[in-house]
């Protein structure tokens, strides 16, 4: 089967316009980009945006693209988030940009290339370059462009002032160099608490930017460090590392979103200021992805896990990359969906329904069909005698036909869909109803004769008559009924626990008007039932997609499948029914 999805077309977007012009005009040898992830959380689907469009522009104009670790505050990142991205990101490239993506040798502090697949290769690590980053602060000191500032965090902020508001100098502005550079070793050293003191860029206090407005450069935290151990406890600032790890790198184009749009010229004053290679790295900016039903920022993602509102990170209904690979999602589906929504300046919402769409596209290609029965009803063909049994059979795919076909057990009992049976039938029913015929898929017509209930009157059988002549092939196998029902063997099925999921909040925007966006979870986003599916999927495998005909998406849950009973998650039902039900309300 092929797994290969139509390619989209190449992307074409502002960010690439000015790439292929840069390499025209002869400006870098060749490209090179970055995903720059703090290890602070998982990533979600709007790094995943970031981890497209990077790749894809390595990819594109023959460049390579760095993972980095954006690590510069120990308190809050772990190993743990670190190995999530690198298998994140590797997933989500596999088998598209695999051949861009750069690591650098293990422990080799000075950015020493190597392929991703050597078994020494690791993330470029901005915690690598923690001394480079300090000699670079030194010499700021000494040009007089830095200045050790005793000001407590509140005075600074105070200090700095407002777009509206003018700035303060700090008192501290005017320290000499030697001092200074006194004050910064001992920073080093260790001699001050947090926030005693720190070191602070002297550009202008005036400058109607306020991130120009002296910015810190370095902070004092003495805690521990992921990667670095207890090697420092004066940490760089973002603003300070970033552009230097981009330049020690030979970051080509530096791209992230909107919000850093402000910091630009602080990039570029740090890098003009400072004997740094040549041509230097540029910062470009596009719109974050913003998805509704969702939240994505790490910290509120974050809360969801730590208060037991989800079962983890990879919980099928996070929109984490991990969470959606568990849910059944294929990265080319993420891929498409990235070139898709493409990149431009102006932030807006994307309808959550676009991503699924992507989703559903990519599966209907890919997932081989099965037939399962969630909530099963008994039905019995009693013109079959006891124990009857024949193979039928069934399609596994009608979209790619090389996916071939399977041989399915019909025997005399059988399970249906007790949605497929209504005993008071609505009007335009077109499923089994007293004295109404339908179609087994694969398999006969049936008409229903007779029921059988319990004592409170439920129906727990229904007994048909099957036209035994129906079956493709047979003489009246083009009698046309109006429905067709799908259905597994009572005595040859399997049972699995299946994990039905919805999206996880109710309100398109779980934040609007300042409400908690935990206030808003879907208390229907999980539901668990025990399924009855047919006896092929015993050796369904964690990696392959599949259709349970009628029903929606499924694939195997990699992390509980172990168990004696296997776990099937649904990705997506087969059509978008939510939407249907908010358009009518
Ligand atoms: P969050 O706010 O979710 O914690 P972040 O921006 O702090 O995200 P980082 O780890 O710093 O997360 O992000 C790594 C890269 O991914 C950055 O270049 C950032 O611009 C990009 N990124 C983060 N969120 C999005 C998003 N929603 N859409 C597109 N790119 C994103
Ligand atoms: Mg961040």
């Amino acid at each position: 089967m092929s797994t290969e999805s139509t390619p989209a077309p190449e992307p074409s977007d502002f960010i690439r316009d000015i790439v292929a012009e840069d390499l025209s005009a002869g400006k870098y040898p060749q490209v090179v980009t970055r995903f720059p992830p703090e290890p602070n959380g998982y990533l979600h689907i709007g790094h995943a945006k970031s981890i497209c469009l990077n790749f894809g522009i390595a990819k594109e104009f023959n460049g390579v693209c760095h993972l980095r670790m954006d690590d510069t505050n120990p308190t809050k990142e772990e190993v743990e988030y670190v190995d999530s991205i690198i298998a994140d990101v590797r997933w989500l490239i596999a088998g598209w940009a695999d051949h861009v993506l750069r690591f650098k040798r293990a422990g080799d502090s000075d950015a020493q290339r190597v392929h991703s697949d050597s078994p020494e290769a690791e993330p470029f690590y901005a915690s690598d370059y923690f001394q480079r980053l300090y000699d670079f602060a030194v010499e700021l000191i000494r040009a007089g462009k830095a200045y050790v500032c005793d000001l407590s965090p509140e005075d600074t902020d105070r200090f700095r002032g407002a777009p509206d508001k003018v700035g303060i100098p700090s008192p501290f502005r005017d320290r000499s160099v030697e001092e200074n550079l006194d004050l910064f070793a001992r920073m080093r050293a260790g001699e001050f608490p947090n926030g005693a003191r720190t070191l602070r860029a002297k550009i202008d206090m005036s400058a109607p930017n306020v991130w120009l407005r002296d910015p810190l450069l370095y902070r004092i935290r003495h805690a521990e460090h992921h990667h670095t151990g207890n090697a420092w406890c004066i940490y760089p600032m973002y603003d300070f590392a970033h552009c230097l790890s981009d330049s020690i790198e030979r970051i080509t184009h530096s791209i992230c979103t909107l919000e850093f749009e402000v910091h630009r010229p602080l990039y570029d004053w740090i890098l003009e200021n400072l004997p740094v290679a040549r041509p230097r790295p540029h910062q470009f900016e596009f719109a974050r992805l913003n998805l509704s039903y969702t939240v994505m920022s790490k910290r509120k993602l974050m809360q969801l896990v730590k208060e037991g509102l989800v079962s983890g990170w990879d919980d099928p209904r996070m929109p984490t990359i991990s969470g959606m690979r568990r849910r059944g999602v294929r990265p080319e589906a993420l891929r498409d969906f990235a070139y898709h929504i493409g990149v431009t300046k102006y932030n807006g919402v994307t309808d959550v329904a676009v991503l699924e769409h992507a989703i559903r596209s990519d599966l209907n290609r890919h997932a081989l069909r099965r037939l399962g029965v969630l909530r099963p009803l008994k039905l019995v063909i009693t013109n079959l005698p006891e124990g009857y049994r024949e193979d039928v059979e069934a399609t596994n795919n009608p979209e790619t036909p090389e996916a071939g076909s399977r041989k399915m057990p019909f025997t005399r009992e059988i399970y249906i869909e007790q949605d497929d049976f209504m005993e008071v039938p609505a009007p335009k029913y077109f499923r089994l109803k007293p004295g109404g015929e339908v179609r087994l898929k694969y398999a006969y017509i049936v008409k229903c004769d007779e029921l059988v209930k319990d004592t409170d009157g439920r129906v727990i059988e229904v007994h048909c008559t099957a036209d035994l002549e129906s079956k493709s092939g047979g003489p009246t196998a083009n009698r046309k009924v109006k429905g067709t029902i799908h259905w597994v063997s009572a005595t040859e099925c399997m049972e699995a626990e299946v994990r039905l999921y919805e999206r996880l909040f109710t309100e398109a925007d779980p934040e609007a008007d300042g409400r908690d966006f935990k206030s808003c979870i879907n208390p229907a986003s999980l539901e668990v039932i025990c399924a009855k599916l047919e006896p092929s999927l015993a050796q369904a495998r964690p990696e392959e997609r599949y259709q349970f005909e009628r029903l929606g998406y499924f694939c195997l849950d990699h992390r509980d499948a172990a168990q004696d009973r296997p776990v099937f998650n649904r990705t997506l039902s087969l059509k978008d029914t939510w939407g249907k039900a908010a358009q009518k309300a």
